[in-house]
C-alpha cells in the first residue's frame, strides 16, 4: 500500500513562522516523496469560532495562498476543503461510539486548549470542541493516510486517532489504517511573548505575510532577558526570544550573537535589527510568490476546487468500505 500523508491547518488566521519551521518546510519536502493531502480544516475551525463564520470563511483562501507561497505544488499535493467532504462528518459520528468522554477530557492538548478558551466556554465546554479529536481521526482515516506531519501539540490527537482505529478494526474487522505522527526537527516554535507555542489564536505570531513594518514592531516588542537593562549588562540569550528566533533565521551568525550578548558587548536594539533583516530576507521570496496568487484569486479557487474534487473521490471509497464493515451497506450493489 502507498504511503499517504494527511496534514492541515485551521482557517483561523494566516500562517506564521511557527507553521513554517514546524510543518510547512517539511510538507514541501515530503510532497516529492509521498501522496499528500492538505486539509483546510474549516469545520474544525468552527469548533471554537462557531459564532464567527466570516472569520473562518475569510481565512480559507489566505491559508491556501500561504501554502502555495511556501512551495506547496498543487500538482503534487491535494489541497481540499474539509466542509466539502461530508464523509468526514459521517465517520465522526461512527467513531464517536468508540471514544469515552473521560478519554477526551484527559487528552492533554484538548485540556490545555480548553483552559486557554475560558472566555469562550466558561465552565462548560461544547460537545463539538471536546470531540474535535474524533473529527480529526475522521480526517486522517478518510484518506487512508498513514503519515501525519504535525507539530508537537498534535501528538496526543494522533495517539487518540490510533486508539480509534484499533478499536474500530477490533470490532468491525480490519478496515482502517493506523497512522504515525511525523515530527520534524522544529516540533514546537515558541511565541513572541515567550509562550511555549506560537499560535494563530494566541496573538503571539509573526505571519509569513507580515510586511517589514509589522515584523519590526513585533520583534522590537519581543520578550528579552528582563534583567538586562543597559547594553553592557551581561545578557542571558537562553531566556530571550530574539536569540531564540536568531537560531531559526541567522544560522551562521548565532554563536557570535549569543557570545556577544553574554559578554555585554551587543545591545538588544542592534540584535533585534539584525533579526528583522534576516526575517525579511527569508520571507521575501515567499511574499513575492504570495503576491502572484493574491493577484490571481481565481487560480487559488480553482486549485482548491480541483483538490476538493479529488479528495471527495477518495473519501467516497473509504466510506463505502467503512459502511460495509459496519453492516450499514443496505442498498449498495
Ligand atoms: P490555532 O491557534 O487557531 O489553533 P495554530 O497556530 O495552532 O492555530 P493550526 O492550524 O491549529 O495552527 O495548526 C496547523 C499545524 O501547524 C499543526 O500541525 C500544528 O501542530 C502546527 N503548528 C501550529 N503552531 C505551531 C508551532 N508554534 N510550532 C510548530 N508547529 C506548529
Ligand atoms: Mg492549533
Amino acid at each position: 500500500m502507498n504511503d499517504i500523508i494527511l496534514t492541515g491547518d485551521r482557517p483561523t488566521g494566516k500562517l506564521h513562522i511557527g507553521h513554517y519551521f514546524g510543518s510547512l518546510k517539511n510538507r514541501v519536502k515530503l510532497q516529492n516523496e509521498y501522496e499528500t493531502y492538505i486539509e483546510v480544516a474549516d469545520i474544525q475551525a468552527l469548533t471554537d469560532n462557531f459564532s464567527n463564520p466570516e472569520k473562518v470563511k475569510n481565512n480559507v483562501e489566505q491559508i491556501v495562498m500561504d501554502q502555495l507561497a511556501v512551495g506547496i505544488d498543487p500538482e503534487k499535493s491535494t489541497i481540499f476543503l474539509q466542509s466539502m467532504i461530508p464523509e468526514i462528518a459521517e465517520l465522526t459520528v461512527f467513531y464517536s461510539n468508540l471514544v469515552t468522554i473521560a478519554r477526551l477530557q484527559r487528552n492533554p492538548t484538548v485540556k490545555t486548549e480548553i483552559s486557554q478558551k475560558k472566555e469562550l466556554f466558561g465552565e462548560s465546554v461544547t460537545y463539538g470542541f471536546l470531540g474535535y479529536p474524533i473529527s480529526q481521526a475522521a480526517d486522517i482515516t478518510a484518506f487512508n493516510a498513514n503519515i501525519i506531519p504535525v507539530g508537537e501539540d498534535q501528538l496526543p490527537l494522533i495517539e487518540q486517532c490510533r486508539e480509534i482505529v484499533r478499536k474500530f478494526n477490533s470490532i468491525y474487522g480490519e478496515t482502517l489504517r493506523e497512522p504515525q505522527a511525523y515530527i520534524g526537527e522544529n516540533k514546537r516554535i515558541k511565541g513572541l511573548d515567550g509562550n511555549e507555542k506560537m499560535g494563530k489564536s494566541l496573538g503571539n505570531a509573526i505571519y509569513l505575510s507580515d510586511p517589514e513594518e509589522e515584523i519590526t514592531k513585533k520583534v522590537m516588542n519581543a520578550l528579552t532577558d528582563p534583567a538586562r537593562i543597559k547594553k553592557d549588562d551581561y545578557g542571558n540569550p537562553d531566556i530571550c526570544m530574539v536569540s531564540y528566533y536568531h537560531k531559526l533565521f541567522s544560522n551562521s551568525e548565532v554563536e557570535e550573537i549569543c557570545a556577544e550578548c553574554r559578554a555585554g558587548k551587543r545591545g538588544c536594539v542592534v540584535c533585534k535589527k539584525q533579526l528583522i533583516k534576516n526575517i525579511v530576507k527569508e520571507l521575501l521570496p515567499i511574499q513575492e510568490k504570495r503576491r502572484y496568487y493574491e493577484e490571481n484569486p481565481k487560480l487559488v479557487k480553482e486549485i482548491l476546487m480541483e483538490g476538493t474534487k479529488k479528495a471527495q473521490k477518495e473519501a467516497a471509497n473509504t466510506i463505502k468500505k467503512v459502511k460495509e464493515s459496519m453492516k450499514l451497506d443496505y442498498f449498495l450493489v
